[in-house]
């Protein structure tokens, strides 16, 4: 038995895209169940759209979540002789032709197709060209490209891994340019000529392949190839199981990056669209991205992928990040933080980091979060009067309960921390004859300058007595 091998091919047009994140994982875990190998091949043919930035940041963006490929990337672009030579193979046994048909002909010929509806689909015209018409043309330095030959009887019948048999009618398959004028292969000639120069044995890719499969089919046959199975994954949807899109989604690995997410969650979430399987316990189990790898992979079978548009839920995104920010110890998620780019303002002492850090660890659920919720311990944000018209308690009221806080804060014996605090502004609230509740919120507000943050204690703990009154102090003068 040939050893597994599969890849991931992206094309480097655009950002790095969570789906190809998504189908790379796949492939990783495929090879990796099998004692196998998974290698990356960069599809650089489109020479207008591929950008040396773009891949190099999917190459990042792979290995930032873990998706580690074997030996070097392949790219497509410094391998042209060898889809020439295959292209001169093709046309020599007659699978593929030269068509010198003008844009302008294409276009009438598409026009005329679309008004009697029928698909669009190359008329053949340049089947019918004799040795010395195509000779006299080349000579004459006529712009070409060459064309796929397809039967126009019949049909093409494949196995799908995932979707079983699948049949198509070979007069709906477009003669496809294989060569473009500019000497370049397109997309199907280069993809099928590495797959088999590479061994690849599995190719799973996203479904929007499968109407390519029957040319890169036909192709393997005219090379007398043997054809590695197909499978093809189901699209990422958006929540409203539309095509996932960056107008709904963002769609770039770059963003979550740059948003806070962490590189396990967004691996842990791709896995969960694979499969089910790969649920929440996985947060505690299999820590980092190698152990989540490891873990998926033990669990992993290509029939566990269910066909139902797996949905890219921000929302569950979102949550699970948290759990996997809040699986880390305080100080790993100081040096999570850090390498994120967080700095800390020089007023915060080094003593109290570990302490604010810990308190908000379980109140964010990105690591951009963490600035906007800790920044009040440097600096009180500015309040007005109306940020105080709070519900369940008058102004009136208000004023009470700072100054009861004031009061019963100022003596201390020496103790203070956030247990101490508690007990006193529990007792304050009592005091007013208001629920702890409705007061809390006035103090978080006063405090924290908004209704709701880390927990009030410890932020108070956190600040410091002196600090502490200030900041009651500074909401009664704003309330006068
Ligand atoms: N270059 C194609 C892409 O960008 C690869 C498709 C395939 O895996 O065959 O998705």
């Amino acid at each position: 038995m040939t050893a597994v091998k599969t890849r991931v091919a992206p094309s480097p047009t655009g950002d790095p895209h969570v789906g190809t994140a998504y189908v790379a994982l796949v492939n990783l875990c495929l090879a990796k169940k099998s004692g196998g190998s998974f290698v990356l091949r960069i599809e650089d043919t489109d020479r207008v759209r591929s950008t040396i930035e773009s891949e190099r940041a999917i190459l990042k963006s792979l290995q930032w979540l873990g998706l580690q490929w074997d030996g070097d990337p392949f790219r497509q672009s410094e391998r042209t002789h060898i889809y020439e030579t295959h292209v001169d193979q093709l046309l020599k046994s007659g699978g593929a032709f030269r068509c010198f048909c003008s844009a302008e002909r294409l276009e009438e010929m598409r026009v005329a197709q679309r008004a009697a509806k029928m698909p669009p689909r190359y008329d053949g015209l340049c089947l019918s060209l004799t040795e010395d018409e195509i000779r006299h043309r080349m000579d004459a330095g006529v712009a070409h490209v060459v064309r796929l030959r397809v039967p126009s009887e019949g049909s093409c019948v494949f196995d799908d891994v995932l979707r079983g048999r699948i049949e198509f009618e070979w007069k709906t398959v477009d003669m496809q340019v294989l060569m473009k004028s500019d000497g370049f292969p397109t997309y199907h000639l280069a993809n099928v000529v590495d797959d088999h120069a590479m061994g690849i044995t599995h190719v799973v890719r996203g479904e929007e392949w499968i109407s390519s499969a029957p040319k890169h089919l036909l192709l393997y046959q005219y090379f007398g190839w043997d054809a590695p199975q197909l499978c093809h994954l189901p699209l990422l949807r958006n929540p409203d199981k539309s095509k996932l899109s960056k107008r709904k989604n963002p769609t770039s690995i770059l963003y979550y990056r740059e948003q806070g997410y962490l590189a396990e969650a967004l691996l842990h979430f791709l896995g969960m669209l694979i499969d089910t399987r790969n649920d929440d316990t996985l947060v505690e189990k299999a820590r980092g991205t190698d152990a989540l790898i490891e873990a998926m992979t033990a669990r992993f079978a290509l029939e566990h992928i269910s066909l139902g548009g797996p949905v890219f839920d921000l929302a569950k995104l979102n949550w699970l990040n948290g759990q996997h920010i809040r699986a880390k110890s305080v100080d790993e998620f100081l040096h999570v933080l850090h390498d994120f780019g967080y700095r800390w303002p020089e007023s915060v002492p080094q003593s109290r980091r570990e302490h604010i850090a810990r308190v908000a660890q379980p109140r964010i659920e990105k690591l951009t979060d963490f600035a906007p919720l800790v920044a009040f311990f440097d600096e009180m944000p500015d309040l007005s009067k109306s940020d105080f018209d709070l519900p369940k308690i008058s102004p009136p009221e208000v004023r009470d309960a700072l100054q009861a806080a004031e009061e019963t804060l100022v003596p201390t014996d020496g103790t203070w921390d956030a247990a101490f605090v508690g007990e006193r502004l529990k007792a304050a609230a009592t005091q007013t004859g208001k629920k702890f509740k409705d007061v809390a919120r006035v103090y978080y507000l006063a405090i924290t300058g908004s209704p709701a943050s880390v927990p009030l204690f410890d932020a108070i703990e956190i600040l410091g007595k002196t600090e502490t009154l200030r900041r009651l102090r500074l909401a009664l003068e704003i309330l006068q």
